[in-house]
Parts: structure tokens; sequence; C-alpha cells
């Protein structure tokens, strides 16, 4: 059954097809990046929100532990008076006006009292630290209702109230005074500004919405600070329904009853006096350094990401371009490894030093050998011996031709034969790459080399039947001309010899066509033989004539030749039934002549001469010139078969 795919998936399918491998290993790549600095900057805002929380405890509760101390002091000091007030009276009850002055001088000794005053068991006040001693009566205070009513001795401290005297808030510290038999003799009391606390209190940083405040241990607000706020009846918050009962210092978090806001706060219960100590401050106060910390942390990553992003979408950009391009590579590649395969043609590139550097792998198909058996090789190694100096010269030429340059040479195969090449040179600069280099495209053109030859060959052959008599295998007539025109050149005398076959005609009749050829071509042999010595050129001019041509022969020497050459024919001894002598003959006429020579002349007074052998009756020789060494023998009898030699007359 065939799955069917939700048409979302198919688009993220077709989606991931279309990116690319390096998008998305640089896209991984920045979501790990991210990941870690997400990661990262989680745990150091929690760490360090935890530290700045943890710092704020430390540094809050050791406040409320100095403020502690410091509201001790404070009454202590008040404490102590009282004391030595009371002691003094139990030892003097009879108080003179003087007492006001050592009241004064107590006063003035602790800056946290504002007065201190001695009220009598009506409620007067009867002594003081003011002067003059102001006339109240005091009865309706609620330290003396205490004390007269409550028989202990132990300090009362009440407030805030507002002062008499100064109607500023103070707090009243107190003490019974009885008389020997421990009746109430009134009260001696001392005051303590609500300012000293505040004054203090405002030296302290506590942040926005951060407070301090004092409380008697009954839950009643002496002051909190900055607020101002005292008297409120706090028995009911939590630090005194729940904190305070576990532990007389803490610390916790807590909705401030004052001012609405969330705030860590610690607390002291100080153990000599009934008060308590709290230091507040408000969460967004105590967490603002870290959130500002956070804050700008955020910002450095975000600026860091986005940077990471840009960069990861330029080298993606980049990445994506080099696979483009390599694959556009390879693809080109495999294109010239394809024609490389399927080319005739080696193509080969040598640094300027001739050392081959690339070698095509058609190679192999040429000379039998693997590309990378000739790389690192000298070009020099592989050409033929008697083609290395013509290639170098074309090696220097190369440089100075853009054109390149056309080159004809072998080189060896592996088999051992060689091979023709035809190859087309270039010398190609570049300041990249390889370098300056030569690229040769080489092609195998041995088959045509090889018909050239055959060509060529058949060429001299037909030149040399052109030049060749078929039937006797001596020059013809025309290689006689060309030899004579060469001759006319070169020497100072020359002979020409026209021979003609006496009867010949007959000797056909007799023994045919066949025997008469055979007897042609005894006869050219043996011309062909007696001129080899002489330098000589014999030829057959045609039919049963012959012509035989020697350079630098004088008269003489021409005459002596004819003679000899008609003897030998004689002596060839070939029956003729048609010739008179009843052998084959031949007749001579010959021409001799000096630099410069006519060669026409030459030929056709040596056939004059001929003509004149015939005449005067065959086998003989005639001079064309009369000589005196030469005689004319007339005609020979048949019978008389005499050989002779004559000039033509
Ligand atoms: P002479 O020269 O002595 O006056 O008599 P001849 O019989 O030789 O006279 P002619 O020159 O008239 O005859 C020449 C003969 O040579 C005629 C021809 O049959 C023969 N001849 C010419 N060329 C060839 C050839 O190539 N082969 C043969 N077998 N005979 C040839
Ligand atoms: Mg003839
Ligand atoms: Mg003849």
């Amino acid at each position: 059954m065939a799955v069917s795919m939700s048409p979302r998936l198919a688009l993220f399918r077709s989606w991931i097809g279309r990116v690319s491998t390096a998008t998305l290993v640089v896209a991984l790549f920045v979501t790990a990046l991210a990941a870690c600095v997400l990661g990262l900057m989680l745990w150091k805002g929690y760490d360090s929100r935890r530290i700045a929380l943890a710092q704020n405890e430390t540094g809050t509760r050791n406040l409320a532990q100095s403020l502690a101390e410091h509201a001790t002091h404070t009454f202590q000091g008040a404490d102590i008076v009282l004391d030595d007030i009371v002691a003094y009276i139990r030892l003097r009850p009879e108080l003179n006006a003087g007492f006001n002055e050592r009241l004064r001088a107590l006063a003035d000794h602790l800056p946290q009292l504002s007065d201190v005053a001695i009220v009598d068991a009506a409620g007067d006040v009867t002594h003081a630290s003011v002067t003059p001693v102001p006339p109240l009566n005091n009865a309706d205070r609620d330290y003396f209702r205490y004390h007269r009513d409550n028989p202990d001795q132990k300090l009362l401290i009440t407030g805030p109230i507002a002062s008499r005297t100064s109607g500023q808030s103070i707090f009243a510290v107190s003490r019974r005074l009885e008389t020997a038999d421990s009746r109430f003799a009134g009260v001696v009391v001392a005051t303590i500004a609500s300012d000293y606390f505040s004054d203090f209190y405002k030296t302290i940083d506590l942040g926005p919405g951060g407070s301090i405040s004092l409380l008697h241990s009954d839950g009643r607000l002496l002051i909190q600070w900055p607020s101002l706020q005292s008297g409120r009846d706090m028995s009911k918050s939590v630090l005194f329904q729940h904190e305070l009962r576990q532990s007389p210092d803490g610390f916790y978090l807590t909705v401030s009853p004052f001012d609405g806001l969330t705030k860590y706060l610690a607390y002291r219960q100080i153990s000599r006096y009934p008060l308590v100590v709290t230091v507040a401050r408000t969460k967004d106060s105590v967490l603002s350094g870290w959130r500002e910390a956070v804050r700008s942390d955020i910002a450095v990553a975000a600026a860091m990401l986005t940077c990471v992003v840009l960069l990861a979408a330029i080298l993606a950009a980049q990445l994506r371009r080099r696979q483009e391009v390599q694959h556009l590579l390879r693809e080109r590649d495999a294109h010239y490894r394809l024609i490389d395969a399927n080319m005739g043609d080696v193509i080969v590139l040598t640094d300027p030093g001739g050392i081959m550097r690339f070698v095509s792998m058609s190679v192999e198909t040429v000379l039998g050998l693997k590309p990378e058996q000739l790389i690192g090789r000298s070009w020099t190694e592989m050409v033929h011996a008697d083609d290395v100096p013509a290639l170098q010269a074309v090696a220097v030429r190369l440089r100075k031709s853009p054109a390149g340059l056309c080159a004809e040479f072998r080189m060896r195969r592996t088999e051992g034969d060689q091979v023709w090449l035809e190859a087309n040179f270039a010398y190609t600069r570049s300041d990249r790459g390889p370098g300056d280099c030569v690229v040769g495209t080489l092609r195998d053109v041995t088959q045509r080399k090889l018909m050239e030859q055959e060509v060529k060959a058949l060429n001299a052959r037909l030149a040399e039947l052109a030049r060749t008599d078929g039937l006797t295998g001596l020059p013809n007539r025309r290689s006689l001309d060309g030899f004579i025109s060469r001759t006319a050149t070169s020497a100072s005398t020359m002979a020409v010899l026209m021979i003609d076959v006496d009867d010949f005609k007959g000797f056909n009749d007799y023994f045919g066509h066949q025997g008469g050829d055979d007897a042609l071509r005894q006869l050219g042999n043996l011309f062909s033989s007696r001129v080899t010595g002489m330098h000589g050129f014999a030829a057959r001019y045609g039919g049963e004539e012959f012509t035989i041509v020697l350079p630098d022969a004088d008269a003489a020497a021409a005459m002596s030749f004819a003679e000899s050459l008609r003897t030998a024919v004689r002596a060839l001894a070939v029956r003729n039934p048609a010739s008179a002598h009843g052998c084959l003959t031949v007749s001579i006429g010959f021409a001799c002549g000096t630099a410069p020579f006519d060669s026409a002349l030459l030929l056709r007074e040596a056939d004059i001469a001929l003509y004149d052998a015939k005449r005067r009756g065959r086998d003989r020789c005639v001079a064309a010139e009369p000589a005196a060494f030469v005689a004319d023998a007339g005609p020979l009898q048949p019978e008389q078969e005499q050989p002779s030699t004559a000039s033509a007359s």
C-alpha cells in the first residue's frame, strides 16, 4: 500500500534537497555555536544570579547584625546612664538643684540622648538635663504608668512619642525609682530622638526601595527608614508570626507591608533589649546589577552571534561557490579525460628546460608508454638522436614565435620501432600556475610518412622507367639527351657513337621477333658493360640502333673504342643467316667534339657517319670527320668479312 507523504513533509524534503551540503554544515555549526553560547549564558546568568543573591544575603545579614549592634550600643548607653542615676538616687534620695547639672553632663556626654529627667511619684518632672526644668507632669505617659504599676527594675523602652519640650519624635528609656522601703518613688527617663536613628540609617545605601526598621519585640514599629513611619503594629507580620519564632536572626523573601514590593529581608533580634532590627532590599535592586550584566552579556552574545551568522553566511556562500567550482572542475576534468582517452593526438607539456610535466593518456596508444613513465623525463631521451638537433633549434626559435612552430621527428616506441610524429609547439608564458612552458600537440603520421616514402619510391621507379628502355634495360633516348647535356657542361671533349645492327630485319625474319629481342638484349648488355670502365653512357636510341657517349674522349680514343666494340659484337658469334658474314655485326658512325659542344650536331654527324658505314658495306666504324689515323676501308665483301674503320668523306 502506498504511503502518502504529507505536503509539509514533502516541502521540507524538497527544500533539504535544494540546500547544499556546505550550507547545511554551516547552519549546523552556527546552531551548535548558538546553542553553546546560549547554554553558556544561561549557566553564567544562573550562576551570577546565585552569587548576587548569596552576596546580598551575606551583606544584608551583616548589615542587620551591625545595625543590631548599633541599636544595642545606643540603648546600652542610655541604660548605663539610667542605672547610674538610679544607684545615685538610692544612696542620696534628697536631690538638690545641682543634680540638673549632672543630668546635663550625662546627656551631653552621650550623643544619642536628647534629655534625661527625674519624674516624681506624682508624675511631675523634678529634675532635668534641660534648663530650666520644664514644669511638666508626665503621669499620663505610658512609661510612668508602667513603672508605677510594675515593681520590676528592668529598662523600659517606649515610644515613639512626641517630646513635650522639643516636640520631636522620641523614644523613652526609663527605670523605676523606689524608696528605701521599695515603694514607687518615680521614674528616671532618658529620651532618644528618632532622628538619631534615621540620621544614621540614611548614610546606608540600600538601593531603591531598600529600608531599615527598628522594632520593639512586641511588634511595635519604632522607626522605619526611609518612610520614617513609626508606631505601627507589626505583630501580625510574617516576621513576628513565623520567622522570629524559628530563629532570632534570619533572611527571607517577602512582600513588604509598607510598599507592596518584593524584598529580601534580614532580621536580627537584640538579645539584651526587646528590639528587632530588619534590613530589606528590593529584589529588583538586588538583581539590578545582575540584570545589567546579563543584558550586556546578551548584547555581546547577540553581537557575536550576529557576526558569526554573517561570517557563516559568507562562509556558506563561499563554500557553496567552491562546491560549484569543484563540481564544474570535476565535470570539466571528466570531459578532458573523455577527450584525452578518445583523442588520437598527444598533448605534451614541458617546462622551459625540456622536462615533461604533463603527457596526455593518448600517448599510450602512440608510444605504448603510460604518461607517468614519461613525466619528469627530458623529451630528448625519447626523440630519435638524428632529429634532436632540429628539435632543439625549434625550441630556441619557439620563444620568439608567438604563432608557434611545426616540426616532424621520430620517437622510439616501447616495441623498439619508431614512430613519426608531426607536432605543433607553442611557448606559453604564465606568471601563475605551472609558469612558462611549451605545449606540444603531437600527431602520429607514421602511416602518412610510409605512404609518402612509397609514393617517393614509386615516383623514382616511374622516373627510372621513363628513362630506361624496357627491352634492353639500357637508358632510353630521353636519358641520353640528359646525359649529353650534363656532359656538355663538365667535359672538355666528347665522343658520340651511333650503332646500328646490320641486316637485322632479316635476322628477325629468320629467328622471329622474340629472337630479335633476345639479340637486342644481348647487345645492350654488351654495350653497357663496355662503357662502364670508360665512364661512358650507353643508350638504346630506337629500334635496333644504340648510342654511346664517351666523355673526355678524343677522336683516337673514340675510334679505338668503336673498333673494340664492333669486334666484341662479332665475338658474340650470334648467327645471322641474313648477313653476308653469317653472324650478327654492327655498323658504327661516331663524331668527336670539344667544348663548347653542339650536342645535336654531334649526334647528326655521328648518324651521317653511320649511314656512311652502311653505305660502305656494314660491319665497320666510320668517323664523322676525316682523320689521319682513320682509313676508309671501303665496303667489305661478305666473304672477306674484314672489319674496318673509316672516316666520313
Ligand atoms: P641494314 O640496317 O643493315 O641496312 O639492314 P636492316 O635489315 O637492319 O635494315 P632496317 O633498318 O630497315 O631494318 C631494321 C629492322 O629492325 C626492322 C625491324 O623489324 C627490326 N627491329 C626494329 N626494332 C626491333 C625490335 O625491337 N625487335 C625486333 N625483334 N626487331 C626490331
Ligand atoms: Mg636501322
Ligand atoms: Mg640495321
